[in-house]
């Protein structure tokens, strides 16, 4: 089968939210997702632990239980693919969208293993793919990595971390509990402060006891393979170096969305444009749910408050069903 009343782009957990909310309302519905199930929580660090409890994290009511409050990546892992089979979703594994037309009411979607057509299409292909680059001369090294994994990699090496938010701020702490040499390159003058409230104060007194070491108002000019250039607010200052954590954000992924022609705003936050009441943009019957909402803004939206875009969603798509 390849016509589908809905086709949801991006298996992340408001895709699969999406999705399960298609099936309960009788709709037929493909989730085409580029990587494994919930591929952005699958690349993030190994040990991570959500800042939202368990509960907040629910789709559908569907209990989460986890062993502390806040659960641990490999929880989630195992929560949302529970929701994949267990719900038996309609939901194609590695295989990306790379092209959506449409031809008059019909969208014509276009992966790397075959061609579909839908009434509605949902992009929810969230923005862990596409990371903010240093560009700096130096950048393209192996050592320089924009996704951070686990710190046992890193034990007994000189390890610099770029950023200030929790991405970075986990990290730093993990690989200098783990035997690294730390160095914590901050462009503003202090640790973010949407750094989660119980990891604060635990980084700022590894910082003030030395055991980290933090440049404030500062940023990184060139990579060597053994060395780091910073620009510091006194004087460029040259560093040792093994391995470099750029933590520096992500962002969605803009092109994909102007390839189907979705309006982006003109300013530094790039908000596709969309109505918040029914999530429908402005290309008819073409909706976003989840973080890509946000644009550059990553972090105003998060599962704990997209998740209801699943449920304004479907509801849209079946009023526009019902004849007056
Ligand atoms: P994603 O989960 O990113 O899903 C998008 C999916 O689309 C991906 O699986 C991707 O592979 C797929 N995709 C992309 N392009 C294509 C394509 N062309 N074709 C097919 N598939 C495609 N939120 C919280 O609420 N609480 C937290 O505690 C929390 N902690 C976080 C910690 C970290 C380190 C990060 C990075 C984020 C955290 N977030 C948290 C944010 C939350 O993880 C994201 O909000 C969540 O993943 C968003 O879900 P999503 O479905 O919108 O996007």
């Amino acid at each position: 089968k390849t016509g589908f009343d809905v086709v949801i782009i991006g298996g992340g957990p408001i895709g699969i939210a999406c999705g399960l909310e298609a099936k309960k309302n009788g709709l037929s519905y493909l989730i085409l997702e580029k990587g494994p199930i919930v591929n952005s929580l699958f690349h993030y660090p190994t040990n991570m632990q959500f800042f939202s409890s368990s509960e907040k994290l629910e789709i559908d009511e569907i209990p989460f239980i986890s062993k502390e409050a806040k659960p641990k990546r490999d929880e989630a892992l195992e929560y949302y693919r529970r929701i994949v089979t267990s719900n038996k979703l309609n939901i194609h594994l590695f295989e990306k969208v790379e092209d959506v037309k449409k031809n008059d009411e019909t969208f014509i979607i276009t992966s790397e293993k075959n061609t579909y057509t839908a009434q509605q299409i949902v992009v929810a292909t969230g923005f862990y793919d596409i990371p903010n680059l240093l560009n700096v001369p130096g950048e393209n090294l192996d050592k320089v990595v924009h996704y951070y994994d686990n710190p046992h990699y890193y034990s007994g090496q000189k390890v610099a971390v770029i950023g200030a938010s929790n991405s970075a701020i986990d990290a730093a702490l993990e690989c200098w509990r783990k035997g690294a040499e730390v160095s914590l390159i901050i462009r503003g003058p202090e640790v973010g402060q949407r750094v989660k409230y119980w990891v604060r104060p635990d980084i700022v007194n590894r910082i003030e006891e030395g055991s980290i070491k933090a440049y404030y108002n500062t940023t990184v000019k060139a990579i060597t393979k053994n060395t780091i250039l910073l620009a510091t607010q006194d004087q460029d200052v040259e560093i040792d170096n093994d391995f470099v954590l750029a933590l520096t954000g992500y962002k969605p992924n803009f092109s994909f969305l102007k390839m189907l022609g979705v309006n982006i705003s003109n300013d530094e936050k790039k908000l596709p444009e969309y109505d918040p009441e029914t999530m429908e943009t402005n290309v008819k019957g073409l909706y976003l749910a989840g973080v890509i909402c946000g644009g550059m803004e990553t972090h105003k939206w998060f599962i704990e408050n997209s998740r209801i875009h699943a449920k304004i969603i479907i509801k849209n798509i079946i009023s526009k069903s019902v004849t007056p």
